[in-house]
C-alpha cells in the first residue's frame, strides 16, 4: 500500500494514449476524482463509428459493461477547414493503421503543401467528445472545441499527436508549447471538460 490518499471519487478513463490520460488526470485531480488507467486486461475497441461520439460510445460502452464502473472516452481529432474537415474521426490513423504521432504531421504537412494552403489558408480547430458511462444510467456526451490555425513546421515538445503544428491564433503558440496545465485551460478537451462536471451524473460516480 503507498501511503497515497485516495480521492473521494474515482472513474476509469478507456483510452491508451498516455498524452490523453495526463490530460484529464490533472484536470479531474483539482476536482478529487482520480482517473484510473485502462487495466493492461481491457478488451480492443474498435473505432467503427463515422463521428466523435458514436466511437466515444463505443469505448465508454465496451470498456463500462467489461468493468461495471464508471468509465469516461475521449474520441477527438483535429479538422483543417482547407482539406475538407480532413483528418477529422480518422486522426490517429491518417498515415496509417499503426501510424506514430510524427507519421500523422507529415502526411497533414503533405496534403497542405498539395493544396497550396500555406501560409493564410491553413485554419483549423480541434474537437474532442466525451462518452461518460455508468452502469443503470444512460449514457450522456460533452464536447468542446479549439479554433487555431497549421504551422509549416512543428513548434514545441510538450503534448502529443498535432500539438506541434496546432497554433493558438491570439496566443501565437502552439499546444506543443504550453505546459499540461496551461493547455488545460485553452483545449478543446478543457472545454469538454467544463461541461462534464456539471453533468448530475458526475456526482453519484
Ligand atoms: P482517438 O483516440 O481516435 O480519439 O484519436 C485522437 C487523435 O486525434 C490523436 O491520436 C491525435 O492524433 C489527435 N488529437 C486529439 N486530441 C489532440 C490533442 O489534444 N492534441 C493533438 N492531437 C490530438
Amino acid at each position: 500500500m503507498s501511503g497515497k490518499p485516495r480521492m473521494a471519487k474515482s472513474i476509469l478513463l478507456a483510452t491508451r494514449n498516455p498524452g490523453k490520460l495526463r490530460e484529464f488526470q490533472e484536470y479531474l485531480s483539482s476536482l478529487s476524482i482520480e482517473v484510473l488507467p485502462l487495466p493492461a486486461d481491457a478488451p480492443e475497441v474498435e473505432e467503427t463509428g463515422d463521428t466523435f461520439a458514436e466511437n466515444a460510445r463505443l469505448k465508454a460502452e465496451t470498456i463500462m459493461q467489461r468493468y461495471l464502473v464508471p468509465v469516461l472516452a475521449d474520441d477527438s481529432g483535429l479538422e483543417v477547414d482547407v482539406l475538407g474537415g480532413a483528418p477529422g474521426v480518422w486522426s490517429a490513423r491518417y498515415a496509417g493503421q499503426q501510424a506514430t504521432d510524427e507519421e500523422n504531421n507529415a502526411k497533414l504537412l503533405a496534403e497542405l503543401y498539395k493544396a497550396e494552403a500555406f501560409p493564410n489558408c491553413t485554419s483549423a480547430r480541434f474537437i474532442a467528445v466525451l462518452a461518460f458511462a455508468s452502469p443503470g444510467r444512460s449514457t450522456e456526451f460533452v464536447s468542446g472545441t479549439c479554433e487555431g490555425k497549421i504551422l509549416a513546421s512543428p513548434r514545441g515538445t510538450n503534448g502529443f499527436g498535432y500539438d506541434p503544428l496546432f497554433c493558438l491564433i491570439e496566443m501565437e503558440r502552439t499546444l506543443a508549447e504550453l505546459t499540461v496545465a496551461e493547455k488545460n485551460r485553452v483545449s478543446h478537451r478543457a472545454k469538454a471538460l467544463e461541461s462534464l462536471i456539471s453533468l448530475p451524473a458526475l456526482r453519484n460516480v
